[in-house]
Protein backbone atom coordinates (compact mmCIF):
# COMPACT_ATOMS: atom_id res chain seq x y z
CA UNK A 1 0.00 0.00 0.00
CA UNK A 2 1.27 3.61 -0.74
CA UNK A 3 2.02 6.82 1.07
CA UNK A 4 0.02 9.02 -0.79
CA UNK A 5 -0.33 13.00 -1.05
CA UNK A 6 -3.93 14.07 -2.67
CA UNK A 7 -3.99 18.03 -3.66
CA UNK A 8 -7.38 19.55 -4.28
CA UNK A 9 -10.38 17.48 -2.86
CA UNK A 10 -13.48 18.96 -4.25
CA UNK A 11 -16.39 17.67 -6.23
CA UNK A 12 -14.59 14.78 -7.69
CA UNK A 13 -11.13 14.64 -5.43
CA UNK A 14 -13.45 14.00 -2.36
CA UNK A 15 -14.70 10.68 -3.08
CA UNK A 16 -11.65 9.72 -4.68
CA UNK A 17 -9.48 10.33 -1.89
CA UNK A 18 -12.13 8.57 0.42
CA UNK A 19 -11.41 5.83 -1.90
CA UNK A 20 -8.09 5.47 -1.51
CA UNK A 21 -8.23 5.67 2.24
CA UNK A 22 -11.25 2.70 2.05
CA UNK A 23 -8.77 0.43 -0.70
CA UNK A 24 -5.73 0.92 2.34
CA UNK A 25 -3.62 3.56 1.15
CA UNK A 26 -2.21 5.95 3.64
CA UNK A 27 -3.53 9.39 2.74
CA UNK A 28 -2.06 13.12 3.29
CA UNK A 29 -4.63 15.52 1.86
CA UNK A 30 -4.82 19.69 1.41
CA UNK A 31 -6.61 21.95 0.00
CA UNK A 32 -7.29 25.31 -0.23
CA UNK A 33 -10.43 25.31 1.03
CA UNK A 34 -10.11 23.92 4.86
CA UNK A 35 -13.75 22.38 5.09
CA UNK A 36 -12.68 19.67 2.43
CA UNK A 37 -9.67 18.84 4.08
CA UNK A 38 -11.77 18.24 7.55
CA UNK A 39 -14.05 16.06 5.21
CA UNK A 40 -11.46 13.77 4.51
CA UNK A 41 -9.82 13.67 8.38
CA UNK A 42 -13.16 12.68 9.22
CA UNK A 43 -11.97 9.27 6.73
CA UNK A 44 -8.54 8.91 8.20
CA UNK A 45 -6.55 10.94 6.63
CA UNK A 46 -4.46 13.79 7.59
CA UNK A 47 -4.31 16.68 6.53
CA UNK A 48 -1.48 18.88 5.56
CA UNK A 49 -0.85 22.47 5.24
CA UNK A 50 0.68 22.95 2.23
CA UNK A 51 1.25 21.02 -0.97
CA UNK A 52 5.17 20.96 0.08
CA UNK A 53 3.95 19.50 3.51
CA UNK A 54 1.42 16.81 1.98
CA UNK A 55 4.28 15.04 -0.19
CA UNK A 56 7.21 15.18 2.41
CA UNK A 57 6.71 11.55 2.68
CA UNK A 58 5.06 10.61 -0.70
CA UNK A 59 5.44 7.66 -2.73
CA UNK A 60 3.27 9.07 -4.75
CA UNK A 61 1.43 12.27 -5.53
CA UNK A 62 -2.17 12.77 -7.07
CA UNK A 63 -3.91 15.89 -7.94
CA UNK A 64 -7.40 16.77 -8.77
CA UNK A 65 -6.92 20.56 -9.85
CA UNK A 66 -9.55 23.37 -11.73
CA UNK A 67 -7.49 23.79 -14.57
CA UNK A 68 -3.77 23.95 -16.14
CA UNK A 69 -2.68 26.94 -14.33
CA UNK A 70 -3.26 25.11 -11.14
CA UNK A 71 -1.01 22.59 -12.10
CA UNK A 72 1.46 24.38 -13.65
CA UNK A 73 1.67 26.38 -10.50
CA UNK A 74 1.52 23.06 -8.30
CA UNK A 75 4.44 21.35 -10.26
CA UNK A 76 6.63 23.43 -12.18
CA UNK A 77 9.01 26.65 -11.19
CA UNK A 78 11.63 26.69 -8.37
CA UNK A 79 9.14 26.41 -5.53
CA UNK A 80 6.74 24.16 -7.86
CA UNK A 81 6.64 20.06 -6.11
CA UNK A 82 8.96 18.86 -8.73
CA UNK A 83 11.89 20.23 -7.87
CA UNK A 84 10.94 19.62 -4.19
CA UNK A 85 10.34 15.91 -4.25
CA UNK A 86 12.47 12.85 -4.43
CA UNK A 87 12.79 11.33 -7.99
CA UNK A 88 11.32 8.15 -7.43
CA UNK A 89 8.03 10.16 -6.48
CA UNK A 90 5.06 8.94 -9.21
CA UNK A 91 2.92 11.55 -9.63
CA UNK A 92 -0.57 11.40 -11.40
CA UNK A 93 -2.40 14.30 -12.15
CA UNK A 94 -6.18 13.55 -12.94
CA UNK A 95 -7.66 16.93 -13.35
CA UNK A 96 -8.90 17.59 -16.80
CA UNK A 97 -6.45 20.77 -18.63
CA UNK A 98 -5.09 21.67 -21.71
CA UNK A 99 -2.85 19.08 -23.26
CA UNK A 100 -0.05 21.58 -23.29
CA UNK A 101 0.19 21.95 -19.83
CA UNK A 102 0.10 18.66 -19.40
CA UNK A 103 2.96 18.09 -22.05
CA UNK A 104 4.92 21.32 -20.67
CA UNK A 105 4.83 19.44 -16.76
CA UNK A 106 5.41 15.44 -18.03
CA UNK A 107 8.71 16.94 -19.90
CA UNK A 108 9.87 19.17 -17.01
CA UNK A 109 9.66 15.55 -14.74
CA UNK A 110 11.38 13.21 -17.16
CA UNK A 111 13.80 15.34 -17.43
CA UNK A 112 14.32 15.06 -13.83
CA UNK A 113 13.67 11.63 -13.98
CA UNK A 114 10.12 11.84 -12.29
CA UNK A 115 7.07 9.72 -13.58
CA UNK A 116 4.66 12.23 -14.34
CA UNK A 117 1.33 10.65 -15.93
CA UNK A 118 -1.92 12.96 -17.43
CA UNK A 119 -4.57 10.48 -16.03
CA UNK A 120 -8.06 12.45 -16.91
CA UNK A 121 -11.28 10.49 -15.88
CA UNK A 122 -14.47 9.88 -17.73
CA UNK A 123 -17.82 9.08 -15.26
CA UNK A 124 -18.04 12.41 -13.06
CA UNK A 125 -19.12 13.10 -9.57
CA UNK A 126 -21.30 9.55 -9.15
CA UNK A 127 -18.42 7.28 -10.99
CA UNK A 128 -15.73 9.06 -7.95
CA UNK A 129 -17.94 8.34 -5.69
CA UNK A 130 -18.53 4.67 -6.47
CA UNK A 131 -14.98 3.88 -7.47
CA UNK A 132 -15.91 3.34 -11.10
CA UNK A 133 -13.96 6.08 -12.86
CA UNK A 134 -12.62 5.46 -16.54
CA UNK A 135 -8.41 6.99 -16.97
CA UNK A 136 -7.01 8.02 -19.71
CA UNK A 137 -3.17 8.08 -19.37
CA UNK A 138 -0.51 10.34 -20.72
CA UNK A 139 3.06 9.42 -19.90
CA UNK A 140 5.72 6.32 -20.41
CA UNK A 141 5.17 2.45 -20.46
CA UNK A 142 6.83 2.10 -16.62
CA UNK A 143 4.74 5.14 -15.64
CA UNK A 144 2.00 3.48 -16.79
CA UNK A 145 2.69 0.16 -15.16
CA UNK A 146 3.35 1.73 -11.66
CA UNK A 147 0.06 4.05 -12.10
CA UNK A 148 -2.32 1.24 -12.82
CA UNK A 149 -2.23 -0.14 -8.90
CA UNK A 150 -3.14 3.23 -7.89
CA UNK A 151 -5.77 4.04 -10.23
CA UNK A 152 -7.31 0.95 -9.94
CA UNK A 153 -8.66 2.18 -6.07
CA UNK A 154 -10.63 4.71 -7.44
CA UNK A 155 -11.89 3.36 -10.96
CA UNK A 156 -12.50 0.00 -12.98
CA UNK A 157 -9.50 -2.12 -13.43
CA UNK A 158 -11.10 -2.65 -17.14
CA UNK A 159 -11.17 1.04 -17.80
CA UNK A 160 -7.78 2.24 -17.20
CA UNK A 161 -6.12 2.82 -20.51
CA UNK A 162 -2.35 4.23 -21.60
CA UNK A 163 -3.28 6.67 -24.33
CA UNK A 164 0.10 7.15 -25.59
CA UNK A 165 3.02 9.78 -24.51
CA UNK A 166 2.70 12.80 -22.17
CA UNK A 167 -0.41 14.89 -23.26
CA UNK A 168 -1.99 11.38 -24.57
CA UNK A 169 -4.55 11.37 -21.98
CA UNK A 170 -5.88 14.71 -22.53
CA UNK A 171 -6.18 14.41 -26.29
CA UNK A 172 -8.29 11.27 -25.51
CA UNK A 173 -10.41 13.21 -22.58
CA UNK A 174 -10.86 15.91 -25.20
CA UNK A 175 -11.53 14.15 -27.98
CA UNK A 176 -14.21 12.03 -26.02
CA UNK A 177 -16.12 14.91 -24.43
CA UNK A 178 -15.90 16.31 -28.01
CA UNK A 179 -17.61 13.33 -29.53
CA UNK A 180 -20.37 13.28 -26.54
CA UNK A 181 -21.46 16.70 -26.46
CA UNK A 182 -21.73 16.52 -30.57
CA UNK A 183 -23.72 12.93 -30.38
CA UNK A 184 -25.71 14.13 -26.86
CA UNK A 185 -26.80 17.68 -29.41
CA UNK A 186 -27.61 14.88 -32.06
CA UNK A 187 -29.73 12.90 -30.07
CA UNK A 188 -32.01 15.94 -29.20
CA UNK A 189 -32.52 17.02 -32.36
CA UNK A 190 -33.82 13.73 -33.47
CA UNK A 191 -35.97 12.96 -29.96
CA UNK A 192 -37.80 16.86 -30.56
CA UNK A 193 -38.00 15.97 -34.34
CA UNK A 194 -39.50 12.99 -33.67
CA UNK A 195 -41.88 14.48 -30.83
CA UNK A 196 -43.03 17.32 -32.81
CA UNK A 197 -44.52 14.31 -35.61
CA UNK A 198 -46.38 13.44 -32.59
CA UNK A 199 -43.77 9.89 -31.96
CA UNK A 200 -43.63 9.16 -28.00
CA UNK A 201 -39.84 9.96 -27.63
CA UNK A 202 -39.30 6.96 -25.15
CA UNK A 203 -40.96 4.45 -28.24
CA UNK A 204 -38.41 6.39 -30.72
CA UNK A 205 -35.76 5.89 -28.19
CA UNK A 206 -36.32 2.55 -28.16
CA UNK A 207 -36.14 2.53 -31.95
CA UNK A 208 -33.28 4.17 -32.31
CA UNK A 209 -31.41 2.28 -29.81
CA UNK A 210 -32.26 -0.92 -31.80
CA UNK A 211 -30.92 0.55 -34.72
CA UNK A 212 -28.04 2.70 -36.01
CA UNK A 213 -28.56 5.89 -34.34
CA UNK A 214 -27.93 3.84 -30.85
CA UNK A 215 -25.79 5.55 -28.81
CA UNK A 216 -24.37 6.48 -25.00
CA UNK A 217 -26.92 9.13 -24.59
CA UNK A 218 -29.84 7.24 -25.45
CA UNK A 219 -28.46 4.00 -24.05
CA UNK A 220 -27.81 5.13 -20.20
CA UNK A 221 -28.30 8.91 -20.57
CA UNK A 222 -31.54 9.62 -22.38
CA UNK A 223 -32.01 13.47 -22.08
CA UNK A 224 -35.82 13.78 -22.80
CA UNK A 225 -38.18 13.54 -19.25
CA UNK A 226 -39.05 10.85 -17.92
CA UNK A 227 -38.17 8.33 -20.71
CA UNK A 228 -35.52 7.06 -18.47
CA UNK A 229 -35.55 6.52 -14.25
CA UNK A 230 -32.28 7.73 -12.44
CA UNK A 231 -30.85 10.25 -15.01
CA UNK A 232 -30.66 13.92 -14.69
CA UNK A 233 -33.76 14.28 -17.28
CA UNK A 234 -35.79 12.77 -15.00
CA UNK A 235 -35.05 15.40 -11.88
CA UNK A 236 -34.53 18.60 -13.62
CA UNK A 237 -31.56 18.01 -14.68
CA UNK A 238 -29.40 17.96 -11.27
CA UNK A 239 -26.95 17.12 -10.23
CA UNK A 240 -25.49 15.33 -13.49
CA UNK A 241 -22.39 16.86 -15.78
CA UNK A 242 -22.82 20.48 -15.58
CA UNK A 243 -22.84 22.18 -18.98
CA UNK A 244 -20.47 24.72 -17.02
CA UNK A 245 -17.63 21.63 -17.31
CA UNK A 246 -19.14 20.84 -21.03
CA UNK A 247 -17.84 24.52 -22.24
CA UNK A 248 -14.84 23.84 -20.53
CA UNK A 249 -13.81 20.67 -21.79
CA UNK A 250 -15.16 21.87 -25.72
CA UNK A 251 -12.93 24.75 -25.25
CA UNK A 252 -9.71 22.42 -24.69
CA UNK A 253 -10.81 20.20 -26.96
CA UNK A 254 -11.07 23.42 -29.69
CA UNK A 255 -7.51 23.92 -28.49
CA UNK A 256 -6.06 20.73 -29.18
CA UNK A 257 -8.19 20.61 -32.76
CA UNK A 258 -6.14 24.46 -33.80
CA UNK A 259 -3.26 22.91 -32.71
CA UNK A 260 -3.04 20.10 -35.46
CA UNK A 261 -5.15 22.67 -37.77
CA UNK A 262 -8.21 20.61 -37.95
CA UNK A 263 -11.11 22.53 -38.70
CA UNK A 264 -13.34 20.81 -36.29
CA UNK A 265 -16.55 22.01 -37.17
CA UNK A 266 -18.95 19.83 -35.35
CA UNK A 267 -16.71 20.81 -32.06
CA UNK A 268 -17.18 24.08 -32.61
CA UNK A 269 -21.10 23.76 -33.53
CA UNK A 270 -21.46 21.79 -30.02
CA UNK A 271 -19.12 24.56 -28.52
CA UNK A 272 -21.60 27.42 -29.94
CA UNK A 273 -24.52 25.52 -28.68
CA UNK A 274 -23.82 24.46 -25.11
CA UNK A 275 -22.21 28.03 -24.92
CA UNK A 276 -25.89 29.71 -25.71
CA UNK A 277 -27.56 27.46 -23.07
CA UNK A 278 -24.81 28.19 -20.68
CA UNK A 279 -25.47 32.22 -21.06
CA UNK A 280 -29.36 31.63 -20.58
CA UNK A 281 -28.81 30.76 -16.95
CA UNK A 282 -28.36 27.04 -17.36
CA UNK A 283 -24.36 26.47 -16.28
CA UNK A 284 -24.96 24.56 -13.31
CA UNK A 285 -27.49 22.06 -15.07
CA UNK A 286 -26.92 18.85 -16.20
CA UNK A 287 -25.30 18.97 -19.73
CA UNK A 288 -28.22 16.49 -21.28
CA UNK A 289 -30.81 19.88 -20.04
CA UNK A 290 -29.46 21.41 -23.99
CA UNK A 291 -32.50 19.38 -25.21
CA UNK A 292 -34.37 22.77 -24.08
CA UNK A 293 -32.36 24.52 -26.17
CA UNK A 294 -32.56 22.14 -29.01
CA UNK A 295 -36.45 22.11 -28.52
CA UNK A 296 -36.71 26.13 -28.60
CA UNK A 297 -35.24 26.24 -32.12
CA UNK A 298 -38.85 25.61 -33.55
P1 LIG B 1 -13.96 21.47 -7.78
O1 LIG B 1 -13.91 22.90 -8.12
O2 LIG B 1 -15.14 20.92 -7.05
O3 LIG B 1 -12.64 21.06 -6.94
C1 LIG B 1 -11.36 21.60 -7.16
C2 LIG B 1 -10.68 21.71 -5.81
O4 LIG B 1 -9.33 22.09 -5.99
C3 LIG B 1 -11.34 22.76 -4.90
O5 LIG B 1 -11.70 22.16 -3.68
C4 LIG B 1 -10.25 23.82 -4.74
O6 LIG B 1 -10.27 24.44 -3.48
C5 LIG B 1 -9.00 22.98 -4.93
N1 LIG B 1 -7.81 23.73 -5.31
C6 LIG B 1 -7.68 24.73 -6.22
N2 LIG B 1 -6.40 25.12 -6.32
C7 LIG B 1 -5.69 24.36 -5.43
C8 LIG B 1 -4.32 24.28 -5.07
N3 LIG B 1 -3.41 25.08 -5.64
N4 LIG B 1 -3.96 23.35 -4.15
C9 LIG B 1 -4.87 22.54 -3.56
N5 LIG B 1 -6.20 22.57 -3.88
C10 LIG B 1 -6.60 23.47 -4.79
O7 LIG B 1 -13.75 20.70 -9.18
P2 LIG B 1 -14.12 19.16 -9.49
O8 LIG B 1 -15.50 19.07 -10.01
O9 LIG B 1 -13.69 18.30 -8.34
O10 LIG B 1 -13.17 18.92 -10.75
C11 LIG B 1 -11.77 18.73 -10.60
C12 LIG B 1 -11.20 18.42 -11.96
O11 LIG B 1 -11.85 17.26 -12.49
C13 LIG B 1 -11.41 19.55 -13.00
O12 LIG B 1 -10.27 19.64 -13.81
C14 LIG B 1 -12.65 19.07 -13.78
O13 LIG B 1 -12.67 19.58 -15.09
C15 LIG B 1 -12.42 17.56 -13.76
N6 LIG B 1 -13.63 16.75 -13.91
C16 LIG B 1 -14.77 17.07 -13.23
C17 LIG B 1 -15.90 16.27 -13.38
C18 LIG B 1 -17.17 16.58 -12.63
O14 LIG B 1 -18.22 16.00 -12.97
N7 LIG B 1 -17.16 17.42 -11.63
C19 LIG B 1 -15.86 15.14 -14.22
C20 LIG B 1 -14.67 14.82 -14.86
C21 LIG B 1 -13.54 15.64 -14.70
Amino acid sequence: MAQIAFLGLGNMGGPMAKNLIAAGHTLAVFDLVPEACAALAAEGASVATSALDAVSEADVIISMLPAGKHVASTFLGESGLLAQVPTDTLILDASTIDATTAREVGEAAAKLGIDFMDTPVSGGVAAATAGTLAFMCGGSEPAFERARVILAGMGSAEKIFHAGPAGAGQVAKAANNMLLAIHMIGTCEALAMGEAHGLDPAVLSNIMKASSGNNWSLQVYNPWPDVMEGVPSSNQYRPGFMVDLMVKDLGLACEVAESCDLDNQMGKQAMATFSSHQAQGNGDRDFSSIVEWVKAQH
